[in-house]
């Protein structure tokens, strides 16, 4: 509503210097309260199994939660260094050396950061300026588009094909996508919410297409450690050509559990961290002392994080099964705590409707493949979230068994 000046309207308008405030124009006006949210609200107020949101329904190594109790109460409380301690970048350092092999410099090159959200806001913030365009491959994580709107950049998409051996990047498209006004590619592997990982030829295909150019990448490599089958995660640190042009992005949540505490880290060369910590500082400035020295702590020991994906690819297997005998179709799960199923032999509702009426009639939720469109898209496919105890799973399937 405009500014109201006549005196009969400003009662209802006006602020108490007498002045209407103007609505605000929005920066994201197409963004609402994101799926995930709405899932778990709905999943909570029907009693059902959520499956939707991501997250584990049980808790981390209590050895964890002693490290942090003990970081606290030895009066680790105040401001920790701005891209955090430097134990922690190291921990992370050698972490990335020893399953990767490019060593980052951990005084210029880590940075811990308030999960992998933020993280990857704050790198598109920091080198991305107005009217450049960045390739999003789709589906995509819902919180990319909105960090490219934020930077006054424009998204240009590339779809995902699906085939038989499930979901996989058309390169070619990317290629065709990439214009002079290029300046950034925003990659995903293992990827949410399709559970493709890169294999060796994307790579390949990566690299030719910003060979030559001034185009970074970034890279959520969130479930890093969630890749199943004996495949290998593909990390951009193991490629020097791409990695000198990438920030890699990373969270503790996915790997330990705890996607409550909201901390995760970017791993990027000094002249791309250097920026990227400008906009950090004036972001959330840095993030809790006592996760980050319970995390150094806990990451002297390479176990959690090593049987990381035979810890899931049992959860995996288990669910799989378990839905064998129902008429959903199975997509593959190469990596990531989600599993994609084609619903168009059980009903030809689109996605959210399906994942609604899934929700409050047969108790279990998930999320539509559609959010993670720019543009109204209807694939039949919804995702399940494997990530929960092994009695969640158990009532999830007697439910969908009735399918
Ligand atoms: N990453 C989680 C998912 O894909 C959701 C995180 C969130 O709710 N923002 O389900």
């Amino acid at each position: 509503m405009q500014a109201q000046t006549s005196d009969t309207n400003r009662h209802t308008d006006s602020t108490n210097s007498g002045v209407a405030l103007a609505p605000l124009v929005s920066k994201l006006p197409r963004v609402g309260t994101t799926i995930f949210t709405v899932m778990s609200a709905l999943a909570s107020e029907t009693g059902a199994v959520n499956l939707g949101q991501g997250f584990p329904d049980f808790d981390c190594d209590p050895a964890l939660l002693d490290a942090v109790n003990q970081a606290m109460r030895s009066g680790l409380n105040q401001y920790p260094p701005m891209a955090g301690i430097l134990p922690l970048r190291q921990a992370i350092a050698s972490k990335v050396r020893a399953l990767y092999g490019r060593d980052y410099d951990p005084v210029h090159e880590i940075t811990v950061t308030a999960g992998g959200t933020q993280a990857i806001l704050t790198a598109v913030l920091c080198c991305v300026h107005p009217g450049e365009e960045v390739i999003v491959i789709e589906p995509a994580y819902d919180s990319y588009v909105p960090a490219i709107e934020l930077a006054g950049a424009i998204p240009v998409f590339v779809q995902m094909e699906v085939g038989a051996s499930g979901y996989a990047v058309p390169w070619d498209k990317v290629a065709a996508a990439v214009t002079p006004k290029t300046r950034l590619i925003m990659v995903n592997s293992p990827h949410n919410p399709t559970s493709s990982v890169f294999n060796a030829q994307d790579i390949a295909r990566l690299s030719e297409i910003v060979r030559g150019t001034q185009i970074l990448i970034l890279s959520d490599e969130v479930y890093e450690h969630m890749v199943y089958d004996g495949q290998p995660h593909e990390s951009i640190c193991r490629y020097p050509e791409l990695a000198e042009r990438a920030f890699v992005v990373s969270s503790f949540g996915k790997t330990y559990h705890v996607t409550g505490w909201k901390i995760g880290y970017v791993a990027a060369p000094a002249m791309l961290s250097a920026e990227f910590r400008r906009v950090h500082q004036f972001n959330v400035f840095t993030v809790n002392t006592p996760m980050q020295h319970g995390l150094t702590t806990y990451m002297q020991h390479p176990e959690p994080y090593l049987q990381l994906s035979a810890f899931y690819a049992r959860k995996r297997n288990l669910f799989r099964e378990g839905l064998a005998g129902t008429r959903f179709k199975l997509l593959p799960s190469q990596g990531t705590y989600f599993q994609c199923v084609d619903y168009s032999a059980i009903s030809d509702k689109p996605e959210a409707e399906f994942c609604h009426w899934l929700t409050t009639e047969i108790g279990v939720a998930a999320i539509p493949i559609s959010a993670f469109y720019d543009q109204p898209r209807e694939s039949g496919i919804v995702r399940f979230c494997f990530a929960k105890k092994d009695q969640t799973l158990q009532t999830a399937l007697e439910r969908l068994s009735q399918l």
